[in-house]
């Protein structure tokens, strides 16, 4: 196995068991790893530290995976990290209101670049690491004998596989393909998911808790729902007993499969109205029609892909944050949430304070919204925390 030595003073974060060393830190590599090899990385002395994948190609040069020296990086050992995070979502669907969530979560389940989200009976799996794409058939072979699903679909079709030098898929890897619609049930409401043509891996399956927190509030209740995508939190709304509901997107193929979920559940479309529309532009025509809500969701794109993209994506939370204030009812709910890693709840609450002065209101969080279980937050590895929201109680003055 080839060794890389890695830069005196650079040790502390592989000790804490970081998984990720960027090419920075590295003094010297001994010999030509390809890409997706598993190295051997030693300290300064040639002391054995960590085996991990190497990646030229990339800014995070070692993706680690192992820090016991005596334990092979073999076949079972792929195996056994995949069956722990299938074995770790059992609970979650034990009570089958919920057929679909995301069972392997990249370096939060040990695995580097792999995620793997489950539809019902159907397999949809992201491959970002070249180390990855590599051991695919032993994780594909695991997954199968643990699962047996009917289709597992390749939905690779994320940028930053480009970063690790990988061409963008999105294919089956198993001989049947996953039907058009996939028919799934979160917390007992039906969705319908477009696996191929979906965004991300299908659903954002991220959101169950919330929306089903959120929508305890919902009761006879005038509610917005930006960024809607398929429906999450509209839905849940509804079924609740919201008396109105307005979803915004701008994506047609999510509003179309939004109103065949509504249909799907059995929910009033009577009360539902779905505007195709950029939700900057929308939150704008509803202020100069003086529309008011009793409940705003803002669930935003990732604004800040990057901590230099911070300042910006701030400003541009901080703006959607205003509008939606000024668009509520006196003591209305904002449910507001940021997907960007890079932007920390105590900045995100900043952002909502610089938002309520300047939208002369005042506000109280009243609950922090976070990941769920099966999207899990290593200890090591705090970046691995993106998903955060608020909910806020806003009054005028
Ligand atoms: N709340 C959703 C998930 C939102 S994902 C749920 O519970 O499932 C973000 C959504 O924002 C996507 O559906 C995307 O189509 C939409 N989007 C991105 N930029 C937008 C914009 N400027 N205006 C309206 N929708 C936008």
């Amino acid at each position: 196995m080839i060794e890389v030595i890695l830069k005196k003073g650079k040790e502390k974060a592989v000790l804490h068991r970081h998984p990720w060393v960027f090419s920075g830190a590295i003094e010297h590599v001994k010999g030509k790893p390809a890409n997706g090899d598993i190295v051997r990385l030693t300290d300064a002395k040639g002391g054995f530290m960590a085996y991990g994948f190497y990646n030229d190609q990339s800014r995070v040069a070692i993706r680690l995976l192992e820090w016991d020296e005596n334990i092979a990086v073999n076949d079972d050992w792929f195996r056994n990290k995949v069956a722990g995070a299938v074995a770790g979502r059992s609970e979650l669907l034990a009570d089958g209101k919920t057929n679909t969530c995301r069972l392997i979560f990249s370096e939060a389940d040990y695995l580097p670049g792999l995620i793997v989200d489950k539809y019902a009976d159907h397999l949809a799996v992201q491959v970002l690491t070249s180390g990855i794409e590599n051991v695919m058939p032993v994780i594909i072979d695991e997954l199968q004998r643990l699962l047996n699903p009917k289709s597992i679909f390749d939905k690779s079709d994320a940028s930053s596989r480009e970063h690790e030098g990988l061409q963008t898929q999105n294919i089956a890897l198993t001989t049947s393909q996953p039907p058009e619609n996939v028919l799934v049930r979160e917390n007992n409401i039906l969705y319908n998911i477009n696996i191929a043509e979906g965004q991300k891996s299908g659903f954002y399956c991220d959101q169950r808790d919330n929306r089903k927190i959120l929508a305890a509030h919902a009761k006879g209740k005038k509610v917005l729902d930006c960024f809607s995508y398929t429906g999450g939190f509209t839905l849940n709304a509804l079924q609740n007993g919201a008396a109105s509901v307005t979803s915004v997107d701008s994506s047609a193929l999510a509003i179309e499969t939004l109103k065949e979920n509504i249909k799907l559940n059995n929910l009033d479309g009577a009360k539902h109205t779905a505007i195709q529309s950029d939700v900057n532009k929308q939150l704008r025509v509803f202020r100069e029609q003086e529309e008011k809500f009793d409940i705003i969701v803002l669930d935003p794109p990732k604004y800040a892909p990057s901590r230099s993209a911070l300042d910006r994506a701030s400003r541009a939370y901080k703006d959607l944050n205003r509008l939606g204030m000024l668009l509520l009812n006196d003591g209305g709910l904002l449910a507001t949430f940021s997907c960007s890693g890079a932007m920390d709840m105590e900045t995100f609450k900043q952002v909502l304070a610089w938002a309520a002065l300047d939208a002369g209101k005042q506000v109280q969080f009243i609950y922090q919204f976070c990941q769920p279980e099966d999207h899990p937050v290593r200890s090591s590895f705090p970046e691995g925390e993106y998903l955060k929201g608020l909910l806020c109680r806003v009054v005028s003055g």
